[in-house]
């Protein structure tokens, strides 16, 4: 059974802002500026003139109040993850990250950040001493345990040695069954923001350390290809940050939405209890 999609605002984050800075700098004069456009919107939003479409930013209600998320930015610190000319993974993937967590709260959702700024995820591992990359890792895995996250999105930027493979590609998570339906999902609206999709979009991520012992619902989303000058440029892009956010948000929205039960927040019976969408 599919619950109803959450009806959302349309209006995108980036305009928001334009709005805002087309104002008039001074307080008074600013707010004088602001209050008609705001009861305007207020007056739209409650007379349902907005449509339900993409670039979403705000919901209805919070249609994932109860839903504790992890978003999990890869890399940090020590490890740059992959790079080209002084572009690093670690910090692409933290800014989609920050901004990711931010439409997911609006939205009502616990977030939980394995990291928020440029640092490895090694203080969250417990257990026997390993190497560092191994309790970064293992960090990553055992805080979604700890915080009771309801599910999971890695972040990461892909890399190839063909300059034209391009486009987003997920790796689901292999220890609990929905997993294949959040990537769907993201991938569905991710590849939306790309000009052009990944051939090989899709995989179970069987061999790849996190995926493979997350046991809630788990992607791990590859944005783009930084060895792909066409990508290289998306991802260098405020607005395709922002756009690719969203969309990850938007993905994960639908995928909560099609789960359709909410229990009090901390009160997750756990992945069995998921009802198929
Ligand atoms: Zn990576």
């Amino acid at each position: 059974m599919q619950s109803r999609a959450p009806a959302y605002i349309s209006l995108g984050e980036a305009e928001v802002r334009i709005i805002l800075l087309s104002l008039p700098r001074s307080g008074a004069k600013r707010w004088l500026a602001v209050a008609p456009i705001l009861l305007g919107l207020a007056f739209a939003a409650s007379a349902g003139l907005f449509p339900l479409a993409r670039g979403a930013l705000r919901p209805a209600a919070g249609a994932l109040a109860g839903w504790r998320i992890v978003v999990d930015p890869g890399h940090g610190g020590i490890d740059g993850g992959t790079n080209r000319q002084g572009l690093m993974e670690k910090d692409i993937v933290l800014d989609v990250g920050l901004k990711l967590a931010q439409f997911l709260r609006m939205q009502g959702a616990q977030v939980f950040l394995t990291r928020d700024c440029d640092m490895d995820v090694t203080q969250h591992y417990q257990g026997p001493a390993r190497g560092r990359h191994s309790q970064d890792l293992g960090g990553r895995v055992q805080f979604t345990a700890r915080v009771k996250g309801d599910l999971m999105v890695s972040l990461h930027v892909n890399s190839s040695s063909d300059p034209a493979t391009r486009g987003p590609s997920i790796y689901y998570g292999t220890r609990n069954p929905h997993s294949r339906r959040l990537a769907e999902l993201i991938y569905e609206e991710l590849g939306e923001v790309h000009t052009r999709r990944s051939r090989f979009a899709i995989w179970p991520g069987r061999g790849l350390y996190v995926p493979s012992r997350v046991e809630v619902p788990m992607a791990l989303v590859e944005l783009a290809y930084i060895s792909s000058p066409a990508d290289r440029q998306l991802l260098t892009d405020e607005n395709f940050r922002y756009q690719a956010a969203l969309a990850i948000g938007r993905g994960i929205a639908r995928f909560c939405a099609g789960m359709g039960r909410r229990t009090p927040a901390g009160t997750n019976p756990g992945p069995t209890a998921f009802r198929s969408s």
